[in-house]
């Protein structure tokens, strides 16, 4: 296709430009393809002859192209993609480029053979960029102060403290070209300062300004005293705020955003600058300029932990490169992309921080591998024979797991995987079935539940399906003593009970097993790696599979669970209905009971459940005893009970009992019931302050209805007074759908993966940069060369992997989390 004509073009503009769709093409080959890319070196050099002669006037860039187009075709494969970024790049700076060559532009401004540290060069780099910001020389008092209040107390941690937006300050309008009702930023004289009060009695500023001939009033509500002083007749200024206007047509902002104009202050004017959450615009400048000295001039000592060849492959730019920019982006960087941290800065450094995590969890898996391992029986027959115990039969994806999960422990290396499915999926049935290809082995299977209410539940399943068939079954509770306890812990010991059932118990000291193969970790992320470790200490190298309570995002269950292989359930058992959601406010809550009297009128039971949050246990406590009072009127004649954490496990058994038995009609409960209960006969599940659960809770709780083939209802009652915009959007959530996986990737967009694992506390992010719900793709990225290192070199012990290994050690205790799974 032969370019357009573009009126006013340089001379040569229009043969360059034809050069857009070569460099397009050759952006997309890949493998293959780039080797048949030769040819492309004679085509650029035709179009520089061509621009040449219609006059392109000579350049640097225009001499780069041409020697980069001379030896182009004469390159191997694997340096042709960098080479085309290049030639992107000079052509670039010779027209104006559509947007797909900018990026490819970008990556070629990245150099391409990084700078290698010595290791003892490394040192020291880290140690001066460790230096406290009191010892930075000319560090001002003001802005320190801003980001020493913030922990950022050395020259790193200042030069990570991330803008959380910017501002384009390379042109700034005049007034006159300002437009009411939109953003807009000027630079304008400072000329008179008016109090006022407003219709209310409450004080108002308004100062008066103008560049030129335009007037420019900016106006501030309520102002503290120092607003007053920040203006000086005469002074030069830079505003910027949403425009109104005002009478007469006059030019507005209200409440701007103000910044005194020092001459040659490059940190501040002329580029793209910086917005950090928390200090005040007036507060900015000098921050600013504080940090444009630490990305100028300390910066450049960082140390880069991606190993070069990676960050050459993957077109990354190095880390002071990355630091400079993520602060002060080069003009023409789209200030969407940025506000999304969708730019070369934060491309590499979010690549970093997956990196390292994959690295981690890349590691640990080839070391699990190369471990000898148990190679149980897992031929057709023992398979058959041990699903022929459950009286059901397997779904298609129950199918799918256990014939990879048997196919898995068939094999002499430790299992190590993920089974996930869905609330209801049938993991259990599947997990059991695996157990007994352990048993018929030889050996012994432990299965570990979260609480005491699941380990019973899961025993009496087990029991049930286990009469008859001579194997030895004991559960190992936190409550038994004396004899009994002794009886359980011989039956292990000595090898004659098969499968123990039990809560982290099961982990206690005295617990010993004769042959411990198998292990199943039910509702995996309450319990720590540790805990898992301990368990798998006490068999030799045993089998594990982990099974998660909810269906985590696929990004999740990479970046924690990246060591684990992995099967998923994705299909549930037939003959459900799906359960009707709908949210009451809490005056309305008659209609929830009256729903949940009809039900127990047809002989139906329901549940009640109530938050519980550990800071007040208490008020809870007693806002679901209280609540139970109600109920028992207001439900009467059906029998009500209650159960809550702080009752004894023989009790909370008693009263679970009854519940299943249909004696109790009516459970009212905290949390405790979230996890794994199985009443089929119960339809209703009634939430009480439903607007303080998080969504994968609530994804919980209503899978403890709707496992019959009778209708369920799920009923939300909220409190939307004490409810914030987040608890709406969940409550939305919960009603529009009922899939899994789709209320994870939501519930992980929401509150992001800390909250959703239970890990961390409330808003303390396990990233500094990444984000799973954003970064999907820099993750894969990140995965594959993480773990086409620890394949190369597993141990890290190749000299020139001595840099990574150090900088995995500093990274793995920064992630943490990286261990949870
Ligand atoms: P979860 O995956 O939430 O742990 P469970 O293992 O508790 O689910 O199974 C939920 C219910 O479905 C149980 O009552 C179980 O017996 C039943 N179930 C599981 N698989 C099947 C199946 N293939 N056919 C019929 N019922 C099944
Ligand atoms: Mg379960």
């Amino acid at each position: 296709m032969a370019p357009r004509d573009v009126p006013g073009s340089p001379p040569g503009a229009r043969e360059l430009m034809a050069l857009f769709a070569p460099l397009r093409f050759a952006a997309r080959q890949e493998g293959a393809g780039l080797e048949r890319l030769a040819g492309l070196g004679a085509t650029v050099r035709g179009a520089l002859g061509l621009a040449r002669r219609s006059g392109a006037p000579e350049s640097p860039a225009l001499g780069r192209l041409a020697a980069e187009a001379e030896v182009f075709d004469g390159l191997p494969a694997a340096e042709r993609l960098a080479a085309v970024c290049r030639m992107a790049a000079d052509l670039g700076s010779l027209v104006a480029l559509p947007t797909d060559l900018g990026a490819l532009a970008r990556r070629g401004r990245i150099p391409p053979t990084p700078l290698a540290i010595p290791p003892e060069g490394r040192a020291e780099r880290r140690a001066r960029l460790a230096t406290p910001l009191a010892d930075v020389p000319g560090a001002h008092q003001a802005p320190r102060a801003l980001l020493e209040e913030r922990g950022r107390t050395t020259v790193e941690g200042a030069l990570e403290f991330w803008p959380k937006g910017w501002q384009d300050r390379t042109h700034v309008k005049r007034v006159a070209d300002l437009h009411a009702g939109e953003p807009g930023i000027a630079v304008v004289t400072v000329r008179t300062l008016r109090q006022q009060r407003m219709r209310n009695g409450k004080p108002m500023l308004k100062v008066a300004t103008a560049d030129g001939a335009s007037r420019l009033e900016l106006v501030f509500f309520n102002p503290p005293p120092w607003r007053h002083k920040q203006f000086q007749a005469g002074e030069t200024i830079l505003v910027s705020g949403e425009v109104t206007e005002g009478y007469g047509g006059v030019r507005q902002m209200a409440q701007p955003e103000v910044e005194k104009v020092t001459e040659g202050d490059s940190a501040n004017f002329g580029r793209i600058v910086p917005i950090y959450v928390g200090p005040a615009d007036h507060q900015h400048p000098a921050l600013r300029k504080l940090m444009k000295r630490l990305v100028d001039e300390w910066a450049p000592f960082s140390v880069d932990d991606l190993p070069p060849e990676v960050r050459v492959r993957r077109r990354l730019l190095g880390r002071a490169e990355a630091l400079a920019q993520a602060h002060f982006p080069s003009s023409g960087t789209d200030l969407a992309a940025a506000a999304a941290r969708a730019t070369e800065p934060f491309r590499r450094l979010v690549f970093e921080e997956l990196f390292f995590l994959q690295l981690a969890l890349a590691l640990k898996r080839r070391g699990v591998r190369r471990e000898p391992g148990i190679a149980f029986d897992a031929s057709p027959a023992r398979r058959a024979a041990a699903r022929a115990l459950i009286p059901f039969v397997f779904t298609g994806a129950q199918e799918r797991a256990f014939a990879e999960i048997a196919s898995d422990m068939g094999r002499p290396e430790p299992m190590n995987r993920l089974l996930q499915g869905d609330v209801g999926s049938g993991k259990t049935a599947v997990a059991f079935a695996a157990a007994m290809l352990a048993v018929q082995s030889g050996w012994q299977a432990a299965i570990m539940a979260p609480t005491e209410i699941l380990a019973e539940q899961h025993a009496r399943t087990l029991r049930g399906w286990l009469a008859g068939s001579g194997v030895e079954m004991v559960l190992v509770g936190a409550q038994a003593r004396g004899r009994e306890q002794r009886e359980v812990r011989d039956a292990l010991s000595s090898g004659r009970a098969r499968i123990a059932v039990g809560t982290h118990a099961l982990q206690e000291e005295g617990v010993t097993f004769a042959r411990l193969g198998f292990v199943v970790v039910d509702e995996q992320h309450r319990f720590g790696v540790m805990q898992r470790a301990r368990l798998m200490g006490k068999g030799v190298r045993p089998d594990v599979l982990v099974m998660t309570a909810t269906p985590i995002p696929r990004t999740m269950a990479l970046a924690f669970y990246g060591d684990l292989d992995q099967s998923k359930i994705d299909e549930l058992p037939p003959g459900r209905a799906p359960v009707e959601t709908r949210v009451f406010g809490d005056t309305q809550r008659k209609k929830a009971y009256e729903a949940a009297r009809r039900e127990l009128a047809a002989g139906r039971q329901a549940y009640v459940v109530y938050p519980l949050v550990e800071e007040s246990e208490k008020i809870d406590l007693a806002d679901a005893t209280s609540g139970a009072e109600e109920l028992r009127a207001i439900l009467a004649p059906h029998p009500v009970a209650l159960l809550h954490g702080q009752m004894k496990a023989d009790e909370k058994e008693a009263v679970m009992a009854r519940f299943r038995s249909g004696e109790t009609r009516v459970l009212v409960a905290t949390t405790v019931i979230e996890v794994g209960v199985d009443v089929p006969n119960a339809t209703v599940m009634i939430v009480e302050h439903a607007e303080r659960f998080g969504l994968s809770q609530l994804h919980q709780l209503r899978g403890r209805v709707g496992r019959g083939e009778a209708r369920s209802q799920c009923l939300l009652i909220a409190h939307f007074s004490k409810a914030g915009g987040e608890a709406r959007e969940r409550l939305k959530t919960m009603v529009r759908t009922q899939d899994g996986f789709e209320i994870a990737r939501a519930d992980l967009r929401i509150r992001g993966p800390g909250e959703m694992l239970g890990t961390r506390q409330a808003g303390q992010p396990i990233f500094d940069v990444a984000d799973l719900y954003r970064d999907e793709a820099i993750l894969d990225e990140a995965r594959e060369e993480a773990f086409r290192l620890a394949e190369v070199d597993p141990g890290l012990k190749r000299p020139e992997n001595a840099p990574t290994a150090e900088a995995l050690e500093r990274w793995a205790s920064r992630l943490s989390l990286a261990r949870v799974g």
